[in-house]
């Protein structure tokens, strides 16, 4: 039986490595602006996380998504990640449920 392989990234906040396409990408763009990537293809400097907001909470609280993007999150940003990824999250269990 020949598996196919899917990539592997690492959680930035559990460490855990899993397929891909089971973590929420973030990305910092060339105009370092930060912000979700549901599809995992937009330009810049990215970081997985867990599709789980206990993961999205860890990397906050103990300051690994900033380094991780080599970018500065301020509080308004946090907010504004957390909205999209807690969207991005959502929209996952969806499109699972619909068999994407
Ligand atoms: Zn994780």
């Amino acid at each position: 039986m020949k598996a196919r392989k899917t990539p592997l990234r690492t959680c930035v906040a559990c460490g855990r490595e899993t397929d891909k396409r089971a973590l929420v990408r973030i990305v910092r763009d060339a105009d370092g602006y930060t912000h979700v990537d549901p599809g995992g293809k937009a330009p810049g400097r990215g970081a997985y996380l867990c599709a789980q907001s206990a993961c999205f909470e860890a990397a906050i609280g103990r300051r690994r998504l900033a380094p991780a993007l080599r970018a500065s999150l301020a509080e308004e940003d946090v907010e504004r990640l957390r909205n999209e990824f807690e969207a991005a999250i959502e929209t996952d269990r969806e499109s699972s449920r619909l068999g994407r």
